[in-house]
């Protein structure tokens, strides 16, 4: 009770202040792209395909050749053919984290190492492992900052959210929140669906995928841009999926290829911010994971508390209130629940949670 007054006295105070045009600071982010790549390793990120597996994966059956399209000997070249605007824009103007070679750490901090603590630590600010710690379909009790954000006047139904695998619903609350989640296998709706939208429905329902629960990421990416092109909202959280179900398979060639497709289409977000006059020079983009996985030929499969360096995880980011230090080389130790507050912060807001992990400084000018 007493929490819930302080939060409605501080967001009344932070509307007043906005309200006589006053911001509490003078940054120039007014629109936030949250995306995460389920189970991406930070050794991938850092040092492209991995040795061990690179050569492994029946890669007769798959289109092109795993080794000309990324090997090298050396690891700076492998990690630019795997992520090409990660290695060319974010570390040219943005910022990379998590390269444990220099000591820059990023970890989890909750303890579960598997997707929905990870998300919710992402979404919420904070580890929850008492509540959340298990995948099930159950709502959030914790208030994510998309919900945060979407009671707020200023952004209320400008939050939009949308993620390859059907948990999202119940990660955002959807029910609670109202912000829109477009995941699993929904589909676009409404009486003004463009015909984009109309196509990509159709093709879902003809394009099953190989999973039960999770659609493949081209759904999920071309329904978000299409959205924000559509509605253009303020806050906007993409959840691509594939990399960590392939992985789960053991599908080594498919985790390269879809961890190279993400790239791709993290690029087009982020050449649609840049050309579109209410995102340009005005939006911060964050991209991270929700764990990491294990190192072995078997272990690198799965994730979890029985893999002991599964909650080592990376974290980027680019935007107009971020410095463009590209990969950071610092000694030090980050972790994905001090996102949160970092969000709220370049918006010029306080994060109303109080639990939440401190912003991360080195993001902000
Ligand atoms: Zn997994």
């Amino acid at each position: 009770m007493m929490k819930k007054f302080k939060v409605t006295l501080a967001s009344a105070f932070l509307f007043t202040l906005t309200s006589f045009g006053l911001q509490a600071q003078d940054y120039k982010t007014e629109n936030i792209v949250l995306i995460t790549l389920d189970g991406m390793r930070w050794q991938e990120i850092y040092k492209g395909a991995d040795s061990i597996l690179v050569d492994d994966t029946g890669m007769i059956e798959t289109p092109g050749s795993l080794l000309e399209d990324f090997w090298s000997l050396n690891p700076l070249e492998r990690r630019k053919m795997l992520m090409p605007f990660f290695w060319e824009t974010l570390a040219s103007k943005g910022q990379l984290y998590g390269n444990r070679a220099y000591g820059n750490n990023v970890n989890n901090s909750n303890k579960m190492w598997f997707s929905y603590p990870g998300y919710n630590e992402v979404l919420s600010g904070f580890a929850d492992d008492e509540r959340i710690n298990s995948n099930d379909k159950i709502n959030n009790p914790n208030v994510t900052l998309l919900e945060h954000l979407n009671k707020m006047p200023e952004y209320k139904g400008k939050v939009m959210a949308f993620g390859s695998w059907d948990v999202f619903p119940y990660i955002v609350n959807e029910e609670r929140s109202g912000v829109p989640v477009n995941a699993g296998f929904d589909k676009a709706e409404g009486s003004d669906l463009t015909p984009n939208e109309i196509l990509i429905n159709r093709m879902q329902d003809e394009i099953r995928g190989p999973w039960d629960g999770v659609r493949l990421d081209p759904f999920t990416h071309h329904y978000a841009m299409e959205s924000m092109r559509k509605y253009k909202p303020k806050v906007v959280y993409i959840a691509y999926g594939e990399t960590d179900d392939w992985a789960h398979g053991n599908h080594y060639d498919q985790y390269l290829w879809s961890a190279k497709q993400t790239d791709a289409y993290i690029k087009e977000v982020w050449e649609f911010i840049q050309s579109d006059p209410q995102y340009k020079d005005k939006t911060t983009m964050i991209i991270t994971t929700d764990h990491g996985r294990g190192t072995s030929k078997t272990s690198w499969k799965g994730h979890g508390a029985s893999i002991p360096i599964a909650g080592e995880i990376w974290m980027a980011a680019i935007g107009p209130d971020t410095p463009d230090s590209g990969e950071m080389k610092t000694k030090g130790q980050w972790s994905s629940a001090m996102i949160a507050r970092t969000i709220f912060q370049l918006l010029g807001m306080e994060y109303p949670e109080e639990k939440a992990a401190p912003a991360i400084k080195e993001m902000i000018k």
